[in-house]
């Protein structure tokens, strides 16, 4: 017996479960949701999730996305030879009314999928190999829906990877100086100060039509992709919360943001801190190969600006956050939000540092 069986019973009781349910118990490390796994006497497993409407405020509109897009995902996959659909995407379970979610009395707000066994997620990369083979899933996910219409996509979260937006707060919060920190952390300041023309460098070509809008997932953590717990091979992209119209260079370069790194992203020591090029060159070959013909040598290009960019909007948010007084990101010591900024900037100074090197390695993969 358990905490969570009895109080969730009913409530997982309104999903069209296989059997009857024996245990709701939490799983995962998400820090978003709460997510629980329920298994039943049918020898079937579940996930449930709450979502975390604090920080969707329209998780209606979420699952809608995620519902449309998974659809499209299904017809495309059910069309290609060797693929177990059960396991390489994830699939809703329906309500007995019908609906991909349930409300409960207190307005919580639950989702169910299938449960995908026999598979681990990583927190931090392991090796080149499973780096390669999850960004390879990620580029899938961009070439299967290379076809399909971001634009009727709900914004889950407004100006997410809006980096000129990001800018202006920056320096909104900066000339209030609420907590008097601005003085003490110059050198940051200044660091962004001196890419004030970088920011729109990609949001600029999206307008002038230079990159296409694409659906993006916006969390591309290798945490949120399973993997075979056999055969190490990226199986399924998870975690759809965050679906929006984008571009791809922020998926790219999120995942190289927080996986193409020797330390931690609070690492208060920063010789800790350094780009890893072997994990940019495995995550670029597994990502362009993937996604092939289905992007132009231009938006190929651009992968590399949204590594930077990723980056430096991410450092630029913690700052943002120390010179706010820590109203956002959890900290757990004192500066902690500045320790992250500086391991993003000094990751950004790597990138520069190295930028004609990486160049060609994008190029290398360019398919002709
Ligand atoms: P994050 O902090 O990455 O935003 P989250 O709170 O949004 O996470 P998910 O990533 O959706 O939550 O799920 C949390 C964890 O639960 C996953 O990392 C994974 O380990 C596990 N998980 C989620 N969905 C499934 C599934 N369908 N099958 C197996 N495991 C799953
Ligand atoms: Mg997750
Ligand atoms: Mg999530």
């Amino acid at each position: 017996e358990n905490i969570w069986t009895l109080p969730y019973l009913t409530l997982a009781n309104h999903f069209k479960f296989e059997g009857d349910i024996l245990t709701v118990n939490p799983t995962g490390n998400g820090h978003i949701n709460d997510t629980l796994l329920v298994t039943t006497d049918a020898g079937k497993k579940y996930i449930l999730q709450r979502l975390n409407q604090s920080i969707f405020k329209e998780p209606k509109n979420i699952m809608e996305n995620i519902e449309n897009v998974l659809s499209h995902l299904k017809a495309k996959l059910e069309g290609m030879p060797n693929v177990d659909l059960e396991r390489e995407l994830l699939t809703l379970v329906y309500t007995d009314s019908g609906d991909c979610y349930y409300i409960d009395k207190t307005g919580d707000f639950w989702r169910s999928y299938l449960y995908i066994d026999h598979t681990i997620s990583y927190d931090i990369v392991p090796n080149t190999e499973v780096y390669r083979s999850c960004a390879k899933k990620f580029g899938e996910f961009q070439k299967l829906l290379s076809d399909f219409d971001a634009s009727i996509l709900h914004e889950a979260i407004p100006n997410f990877h809006n980096t000129p937006v990001r800018f202006e707060t920056f320096l909104k919060t900066l000339e209030a100086d609420p907590v008097g920190r601005a003085a003490s952390v110059k050198e940051e300041i200044d660091f962004l100060l001196a890419r004030k023309e970088d920011m729109h460098a990609l949001t600029d070509k999206l307008e002038a039509g230079i990159l296409p809008l694409r659906v993006t997932h916006n969390d591309t953590k290798i945490n949120n992709v399973l993997v075979d717990a056999d055969s190490k091979e990226a199986l399924c992209v998870i975690d759809l919360d965050t679906i929006m119209p984008g571009l791809a260079a922020y998926d790219f370069g999120d995942c190289i943001r927080s996986g193409a790194t020797s330390g931690a992203e609070d690492e208060p020591d920063l010789t800790k801190v350094n780009f890893v090029t072997e994990l940019f060159e495995s995550f670029a070959e597994g990502f362009i190969g993937a996604v092939g013909q289905n992007f132009d040598e231009e938006e190929i290009m651009s992968l590399l600006m949204g590594a930077k960019l990723m980056t430096l909007e991410c450092g630029m948010r913690f700052l943002t956050d120390h010179l706010d007084g820590d109203n956002y990101f959890k900290i757990h010591r004192e500066n902690h939000n500045l320790d992250r900024a500086r391991t993003q900037f000094k990751l950004v100074q790597d990138m520069e540092n190295q930028w004609d090197e990486l160049t060609a390695i994008i190029k290398k993969f360019i398919v002709k």
